[in-house]
């Protein structure tokens, strides 16, 4: 390692510090509290990317802050653009890392489904992302960056955030409240937390540990089997905890939280499709505060089965209907660009192509 890669190595992620922390930094640097507020709107409202930019602090200080800081988390290296206005990201972290992250434009505004980690270490057994395992978990600030930058070069307000792209949130638990409490706060982008989901495979630790951290953010479980045994087919995490186990943590966070909580059912041929899967599951969850998300599997060449054809999807839907189980089906965007988590890193990294999913 050279020693400039070294210098670089030792300076702090300014973006990763919030509110609270940049104002001691501040203050540590001899200058007035007020400067953490230019500061700290300079990064998460102008969104600038160096701290030239920031024309109303002085030349000493912006000197002093290049020697202690650095002001890079993410940067846009690849975009695809599907006919249905997805976007898809990929984006280089510092140490050259890839991730994913995808723009969904609706009528309701423009959604970015980001990542939380390089890799993950989850192993469910249709998805892409968690191939090569984890390789480490993202810093609040390359995770605020995905939507900085997204939003600076569409030049379009993001409004809502779904932590579904490559990683599982709840094992980067304090990187991701903090990320949360930064996005939502009124000194940066201000995004109201009820627009943010977190999709977690049901870490029940972390899920009770969510309900009293007091966010108002909507939480989402990959179900995906109505019992413990076919969930342990598909994906090892059941091994850990029981879906009993889960959906308590669950009804404790709907307490504490007072939010209903979506699950979401990916449907994989012949595995978890048929009608006495669709009873079972209305079992589990008749009375919840909850809505079920039925996602088309998207197939991941190597990796476990088929997507569920479209009438056995429906009627599956009905059944829960009939059931008094709030269901939609998720709409499927980018289609054309194959706007999955996982593929392009993949690509990137002379892999085999793979697929996987990020939508809403
Ligand atoms: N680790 C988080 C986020 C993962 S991705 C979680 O497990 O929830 C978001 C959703 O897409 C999860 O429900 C995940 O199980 C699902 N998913 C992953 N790969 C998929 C695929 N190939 N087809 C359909 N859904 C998939």
């Amino acid at each position: 390692m050279t020693e400039t890669q070294n210098i670089q190595q030792n300076k702090i992620d300014i973006k990763s510090l919030n509110y609270e922390e940049l104002e001691q930094c501040v203050l540590k640097m001899g200058q007035k509290p007020f400067r953490a507020k230019q500061l700290y709107q300079w990064m998460h409202q102008n969104l600038v990317t160096s701290f030239d930019e920031m024309t109303n602090l002085s030349k000493e200080f912006r000197a002093g802050l290049e020697q202690e800081y650095t002001l890079h988390g993410a940067r846009i290296i690849q975009r695809q653009v599907s006919s249905d206005g997805t976007n898809k990201f990929l984006m280089e972290l510092s140490d050259g890392n890839h991730v994913e992250s995808v723009l969904m434009k609706y009528h309701h505004g423009n959604s970015v489904c980001i990542s939380t980690q390089v890799g993950c270490r989850m192993g469910c057994r249709f998805c892409a992302s968690t191939v090569g395992g984890l390789i480490r978990s993202l810093t609040p600030s390359e995770m605020l960056d995905q939507i900085y930058e997204i939003q600076r070069t569409v030049g379009e307000r993001v409004s809502n955030i779904i932590l579904m792209g490559i990683g599982e949130p709840l094992d980067n638990y304090e990187n991701v409240v903090k990320f949360i409490r930064m996005i939502s706060d009124e000194h940066g982008l201000h995004i109201s937390q009820r627009n943010i989901t977190i999709s977690t495979c049901g870490l029940v630790e972390q899920i009770r540990r969510l309900a009293d951290e007091k966010l108002t953010i909507t939480l989402a479980i990959s179900l995906h089997a109505p019992n413990d045994a076919l969930r342990k087919e598909m994906m090892p995490v059941a091994n850990k905890y029981t879906i009993s186990e889960i959906l308590d943590a669950c009804r404790y966070y709907i307490e504490k939280t007072n939010r209903r909580i979506t699950f979401e059912y990916s449907m994989v041929e012949g595995k978890n499709d048929g009608l006495s899967q669709a009873e079972e599951l209305s079992g589990l969850l008749k009375g919840m505060n909850c809505h079920v998300n039925l996602i088309p599997l998207n197939p991941v060449e190597g990796r476990m089965g088929q997507r569920s054809m479209r009438s056995k999807i429906e009627e599956f839907k009905l059944l829960l209907e009939r059931n008094e189980i709030n269901v939609t089906i998720r709409r499927e965007m980018g289609r054309d660009i194959d706007a999955a988590c996982g593929q392009l890193r993949n690509k990137n990294k002379g892999g085999k192509l793979h697929e996987s999913i990020c939508q809403d």
